[in-house]
């Protein structure tokens, strides 16, 4: 997704663009290759990703009503659980009444009588974001290189080489290589990058049950609890997609099998028994490992390679990166092109110790 948007964005501006990638496009080992991902304002006091979720919302409807692909975003609304004195709640209202975001906030007595299929305690409310909601995402990307394409772009399916001095200083290489980017440059990266796998399942909706699809049930995320669940509704009807956002054990991305481990439906059954109780018994129809590529704090690296002139690096999406994709290759092209540049993109600002504080 990082290398689709940059790529197009450069190519709308009137550049000669080449974009490779080994695998293809949204490829199974890729961390854009999923069914669907969340966009969302709601960052807490980060509301530097506030403004970027909302410039990109703007992006990706705008480019979804322009190539006639309206169904790749789906405004199912995004469901954000609180607790009371909920620090980042408190700063996520801010935030989004300082952006002129529309959100309600639900009391725990309006959120069980708007959703009852959500078995949440008594002191549970949430943040509704109506504008918010899910991008298909595998789709999406393959939608941004094709109008690349379309509009000029070169894609080859091949690997871009790390780079080497000779390289002509008029060519800009852009790594956007997500996951892949320690392997490319482990002397700067290897030991910034933390990559985590991350285990999702669908679960079958009963059959005749609207509980669960839109418009219905929103996107939600369940952050209070211990494993820091989120999922969707019942999206082109693939079932109601379960995960949890705690970062699990180091992955390959290469060579990772891809099956769920044993213990992962028992958790999220245990966990629907309790949160979505219609739901506890439900089968599992389909299941998903991707990797969260993770920098220090969840910040992402934008920025020029510390060795050459004409090296940039993007990446860093660390489990919440998808949807920025259209704004990071507006910064990026702005960079490029002698704007200024944010100082938590760069790669001094990141860490060897993960501490993550964006959510
Ligand atoms: C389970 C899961 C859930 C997530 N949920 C959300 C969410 O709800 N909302 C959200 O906003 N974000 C979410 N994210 C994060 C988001 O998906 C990632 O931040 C984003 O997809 C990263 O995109 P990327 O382009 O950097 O990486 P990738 O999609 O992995 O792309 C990197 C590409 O680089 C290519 N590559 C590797 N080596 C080379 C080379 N030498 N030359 C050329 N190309 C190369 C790879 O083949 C790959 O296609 C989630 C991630 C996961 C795993």
């Amino acid at each position: 997704m990082f290398g689709a948007w940059i790529a197009y964005t450069l190519r709308r501006a009137g550049h000669t663009v080449t974009l490779f990638d080994p695998y293809g496009t949204a490829h199974s080992r890729a961390s854009s290759g999923g069914e669907s991902r969340i966009i969302r304002c709601c960052y807490g006091a980060d509301e530097i990703y506030t403004r970027m979720a909302q410039r990109s919302l703007t992006l990706w409807t705008d480019f979804f009503a322009a190539t006639k692909r309206p169904q790749l975003f789906q405004r199912t609304g995004v469901l954000w659980l609180t607790e009371p004195d909920d620090r980042h709640a408190n700063a996520s209202r801010l935030a989004l009444r300082d952006a002129k975001i529309d959100f309600e906030d639900l009391s725990p007595a309006e959120l069980r009588r708007r959703y009852p299929q959500i078995n949440a305690p008594s002191h549970v409310g949430a943040i509704l974001e109506r504008n918010a909601g899910a991008l298909m995402a595998r789709q999406a990307v393959q939608a941004v290189v094709e109008e690349f394409v379309r509009i000029g772009g070169i894609h080859r399916q091949v690997a871009l080489q790390p780079p080497q001095k000779e390289r002509t200083a008029t060519d800009i290489l852009i790594y956007a290589c997500g996951p892949w980017l320690g392997k490319l440059f482990p002397e700067i990266l290897s030991s910034r990058l933390f990559l985590t796998r991350q285990e999702i399942l669908f679960f079958g909706i009963p059959p005749g049950d609207a509980r669960f699809q839109p418009p219905q049930l929103p996107v939600w995320l369940d952050f209070g609890t211990e494993r820091g669940m989120y999922g969707f509704p019942d999206l082109e009807t693939r079932g109601f997609k379960l995960a949890s956002d705690r970062h699990g054990p180091p992955i390959d991305p290469d060579t990772a099998d891809r099956l769920v481990s044993a213990g992962t439906a028992q958790q999220m059954r245990a966990y629907l028994a309790e949160r979505f109780p219609a739901l506890a018994s439900a089968p599992v129809v389909d299941a998903r490992v991707c990797q969260y590529e993770n920098t220090s704090n969840g910040d992402f690296i934008i920025d020029r390679h510390p060795a050459y002139e004409n090296v940039w690096l993007a990446g860093g999406g660390s489990g919440h990166g998808f949807k920025h994709g259209p704004a990071i290759a507006e910064y990026l092209t702005g960079v490029l092109s002698g704007g200024s540049a944010e100082q938590r993109f760069s790669l001094a600002s990141k860490k060897t110790v993960q501490s993550r504080t964006v959510f």
